[in-house]
């Protein structure tokens, strides 16, 4: 197979491809949609995220904040706790950023073209194809994971899809495959096509439109392509949280260190390069002596491990908790003492919150 661009294929591509569309409906609550923001909202929740989960939290964020003003107004508390369970959180902080520029900066306008949408923060090329197509009929391609696939697939392209070569080629081909007299129903249909027909696991070639020409499929090598250089290996990291309590009051971190969950909730942490500790070891670490010192607690439970995968990393987390028979000392801003009740307020990683639901 090579990567020779064939006009008479391309357009077949293309033409299938719109067909494939008007036979295959699947209506979604931004589609059709012409307002920036909303479209902007859509695609920034919907990175790394199936769509059957983000579709409830853009009905949430919609009904929240129907405008780029509203979203800018909110605290940012707000905003994490009706994120939270998505995942990715710089998403959430830079989606803030972001609507506060164009409230405060831009008198709620969003920039018209495509540069000018991808200079924002947290915006690259992808939403920037997808918002500059779909508000402004601006002719750029998205090209995303779906996209990748569906063209190393149908036209045989082997060079890996996350090298630099692999990178420039895909979005050339892209862009050449753009219908350009109508980008943004272009864009969605081959969105669409990924995600429903060309899968990554057991695509349906037997229905498939494309099934005649289709190199990968013609060679056998459905299941090889796209090409991948390399697979990075998820660092592990282990964490034991001190899950400390005083007459029914709990004690929480905010996360302020730029490091996974930065703005999110958690307890004081150790983490170790070990999966098990013993409490000789937990009492020895410098979180455990500033905040318990020489108070003498009372082991009552620690957890079961929780595991939790990122796109990097991989945590295993135990809950260790102790009830203590004075207060604790706090001279760090970072901490904060607070009702178990009340605990529903703050946004919490998910393995945090795995773990307070088995509580
Ligand atoms: S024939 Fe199979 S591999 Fe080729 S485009 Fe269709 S679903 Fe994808």
């Amino acid at each position: 197979m090579e990567n020779n661009w064939d006009p008479g294929l391309a357009g077949q591509f293309t033409a299938r491809l719109l067909e494939w569309k008007d036979a295959t409906p699947r209506p979604m609550p931004w589609k059709g949609v012409r307002d920036p923001y909303l479209i902007w909202l859509s695609e920034i929740i919907l990175q790394q995220t199936r769509v059957e989960q983000g579709l409830p939290y853009f009905e949430r964020f919609r009904a929240r904040f129907p405008t780029v003003e509203s979203l800018a107004a909110a605290p940012d508390d707000e905003v994490f706790k009706l994120w939270e369970g998505l995942g990715y959180y710089s998403r959430a902080r830079n989606l803030l950023e972001t609507a506060r520029y164009i409230a405060g900066e831009r008198g709620g306008k969003f920039p018209e073209t495509y540069e000018g949408i991808k200079a924002m923060k947290g915006i690259g090329p992808y939403t920037a194809a997808a918002v500059a197509s779909f508000a402004f009929d601006l002719p750029h391609a998205v090209v995303d994971g779906n996209v990748y696939r569906v063209l190393a697939r149908v036209f045989g392209l082997v060079t890996p899809v996350d090298s630099t070569d692999g990178k420039r080629l895909f979005s050339e081909w892209a862009q050449k495959l753009l219908d350009i007299a109508a980008p943004g129903v272009y864009n969605q249909a081959i969105m669409d096509f990924g995600a429903i027909q060309c899968k990554p696991a057991s695509p349906a070639c037997g229905q498939c439109p494309m099934q005649s020409f289709c190199r990968a499929n013609q060679t056998g090598k459905v299941d090889e392509l796209p090409v991948k250089a390399r697979r990075l290996a998820k660092r592990v990291r282990y964490f034991h949280y001190l899950v400390l309590r005083y007459e029914g009051k709990l004690l929480l971190r905010k996360r302020t260190a730029k490091d996974i969950w930065q703005h999110l909730y958690d307890f004081p942490l150790v983490e170790s390069e070990q999966k098990e500790m013993d409490l000789a070891q937990l009492q020895a670490s410098p979180a455990w002596k500033t905040l318990v010192g020489k108070n003498s607690p009372m082991l009552f439970h620690c957890s079961q491990s929780f595991q939790q995968t990122l796109s990097h990393q991989h945590i295993i987390a135990r809950f260790w908790e102790f009830d203590l028979p004075d207060p604790w000392v706090l001279d760090d801003a970072e901490y904060i003492v607070e009702e178990r009740e009340n605990l529903t307020k703050f946004a919490f990683p998910k393995i945090v919150d795995w773990y307070l639901k088995k509580l």
